[in-house]
């Protein structure tokens, strides 16, 4: 990956900024997004946010080298704390992280979300939390996606402000991805099913005790739950 050729992961993040956006990247790492948008002429401005000094020194070489001083700025600061007021940032994309994390990056920095109205969100792994995050804040999902790349699979969620409600179901699945179930959703499911079976499995094996029970119970709940909404995408297809 460089600024010029984006993994098909990030390329999935960049589809979802609009047009002309002032975006801030949380978590930017290379600044290889905002540098990416910045080039082809598709936001206004970027800040590319990194908490950590090491990545934040790769941000500045990406911009210097890309000749986009005045366009995309490299800042070191915790989160949302990367995004000052006049910026006039309306989208903030947070990408490759795990989603309790994206979250507490959210919650962490409201104040900063004023002026924003997109955040669009690549979670690594427990999506739902952004989804319990969003419902609690006020904002509502416009769209999800979800690829694979390297035989891992990763989801997008785009955020607009608005109230939603989702059951459980769609916290965890995700209200659009559970209803369509593309092939790299069901891929997912699937192999998530496969995993807690083996453990259910094994766990069959060992001596019984109460806090064995509770566990196996919860993961058979768990299970249950992939398998009816998989049952229930199949039938859909049926229809
Ligand atoms: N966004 C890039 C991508 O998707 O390819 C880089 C992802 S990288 C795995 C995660 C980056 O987030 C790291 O560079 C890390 O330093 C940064 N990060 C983690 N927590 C952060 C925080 N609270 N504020 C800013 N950056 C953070």
């Amino acid at each position: 990956m460089n600024v010029n050729k984006l993994s098909e992961r990030l390329q999935a993040v960049a589809s979802h900024i609009g047009n002309d956006a002032v975006l801030a990247d949380i978590g930017s790492d290379h600044a290889y997004l905002p540098a990416h948008l910045a080039i082809r002429g598709r936001i206004r401005r970027g800040i590319a946010g990194e908490v950590a000094k090491g990545p934040y020194e790769s941000a500045e070489a990406t911009i210097q080298e890309a000749g986009l001083q005045g366009k995309v700025e490299a800042r070191l600061a915790d989160g949302l704390e990367a995004i000052r007021k006049e910026d006039g940032v309306d989208t903030v994309s947070i990408a490759g992280m795990g989603g309790p994390l994206i979250a507490s990056i959210l919650e962490n920095g409201k104040n900063q979300l004023k002026g924003v109205s997109r955040l669009v969100l690549q979670p690594n792994i427990h999506a739902g939390a952004i989804r319990s995050w969003a419902v609690a804040n006020g904002w509502r999902l416009i769209e999800e996606d979800i690829l694979e790349e390297d035989g891992k699979i990763y989801e997008v969620l785009v955020l607009e402000r608005g109230e939603a409600v989702y059951n459980d179901s769609q916290i965890r699945f995700g209200p659009f991805l559970s209803e369509r179930q593309p092939p790299a959703f069901r891929k997912k499911w699937e192999r998530e099913a496969a995993s807690l079976q083996k453990i259910l499995n094994r766990m069959k094996e060992a001596s019984p005790s109460a806090e064995r029970d509770a566990k196996e119970a919860e993961m058979k709940r768990s299970l249950d739950q992939i398998l009816e909404v998989l049952a229930n995408g199949e039938e859909n297809d049926r229809q």
